[in-house]
């Protein structure tokens, strides 16, 4: 069985392979014991020099505005959408929880992290599409660009007066999609798992542009959490400089803008003129990172098949397990297909392919 369900970034193993063990990083038992790194920033866990990292890296790539703004830093931005959802919903007081939305297909874990817990604060309000906005209530919409599963770069989709807005932006680095403007929302969600395929290393950011919204988001936090490893923040300091300051032996960014072209060409080739298995296209757009058009290789290969059949199914059946298309509010002839793993995992779905569409054929 091949795991194409999750969007585990191991692609990035052979990059880092050949940077080799220049770069590793050792700590003594005796430094950062503390809870504390910073007791004079709103975000107090959080080593400078990341912060600093983090900024050079955006300024470098021009995905986001960072100056003037507030980086909260989190386990992961798993934990930062949810101390998102805390620092919006937690000062209306209000008597019932209230919707969290995201356009279908949207993200699988927005609602189970909206229902988990059982908040009293919010809860998953459903597709965006169809939300039906109730006396004015508040809701948070949750924007994902280039969105996982189809690679879209989305805007809000409700867009009421009374709406607050999360832009997870954590597929928005150049070897997706092309950059075509620097962000620049209240809140935006960025992560070390999409960008240099750290995910391990469970760090996260939110550049937030309101003080008293990231002060929140630190309280959560300090309730969770009680911040964030100093380990994890060292590793992330030394991957973001390496690739800021260009100092590995090739470039980060081409590297992956190469492995992503190479698959998504092999995978439409695979599927050229075959009308049972269907992935979106994508206009070249004008990257201002690469100063040149790009074809957009998102993460995810988000397939549709015939109406009535569940593709999920389908593949199981060749041995490739992939998520179906009910997790994202879709019916279950689409399924999302990782395209973030090895080389070796890629060549393999690739030999099984005309199997699974002699399958969807009949
Ligand atoms: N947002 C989106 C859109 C994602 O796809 C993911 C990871 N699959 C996350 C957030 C969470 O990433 P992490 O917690 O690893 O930073």
């Amino acid at each position: 069985m091949l795991d194409f369900d999750k969007g585990d970034p191991t692609m990035y193993e052979a990059y880092w392979k050949s940077v080799g063990d220049d770069f590793k990083i050792t700590l003594p038992a005796s430094i950062l014991l503390s809870y504390f790194t910073n007791p004079k920033s709103f975000c107090w866990y959080a080593l400078p020099k990341l912060e600093q990292e983090i900024k050079n890296l955006h300024n470098l790539v021009g995905n986001a505005v960072v100056e003037g703004r507030h980086i909260v830093v989190g386990n992961g931005s798993s934990q930062l959408i949810q101390a998102a959802l805390y620092a919006l919903t937690e000062p209306l007081d209000l008597p019932s929880p209230i919707n969290v939305v995201s356009a279908a297909p949207f993200y699988s874990c927005y609602p189970q992290i909206s229902d988990y817990v059982r908040s009293g604060l919010f809860k998953w309000g459903g597709d965006a599409h169809v939300y039906i906005d109730h006396d004015s209530q508040p809701y948070i919409e949750m924007v994902t660009s280039p969105n996982n599963p189809d690679g879209e770069l989305r805007g809000p989709v409700v867009n009421k007066v009374n709406g607050m807005l999360v832009h997870d932006l954590a597929y928005y680095w150049p070897q997706y999609t092309a950059i075509t403007d620097p962000a620049d929302h209240d809140i935006m969600l960025f992560t070390v798992s999409k960008c240099t395929g750290h995910a391990g290393s469970r760090i996260g950011w939110a550049i937030v542009k309101d003080l008293d919204v990231a002060k929140r988001m630190v309280k959560f936090m300090e309730i969770s959490t009680i911040g964030v490893s100093k380990e994890a923040q060292l590793r992330a300091i030394s991957i973001l400089e390496m690739i800021s300051t260009n100092s590995c032996p090739s470039n980060f960014f081409e590297f992956g803008q190469f492995v992503m072209a190479e698959r998504w060409k092999k995978l439409r080739e695979a599927l050229q003129g075959i009308d049972v298995l269907q992935i979106p296209n994508f206009p070249p757009q004008h990257c201002n990172f690469k100063t040149d058009f790009l074809h957009c290789t998102p993460a995810y290969a988000w397939m549709k098949a015939q109406v009535g059949i569940n593709l999920e199914e389908v593949m199981q059946e060749e041995s490739i397990r992939v998520r179906g298309g009910k997790t994202f509010g879709c019916p279950s002839n689409y399924a999302r297909l990782s395209m973030l793993g090895r080389d070796n995992d890629f060549d393999l779905l690739l030999k099984r392919l005309p199997s699974i569409l002699k399958r969807l054929a009949h």
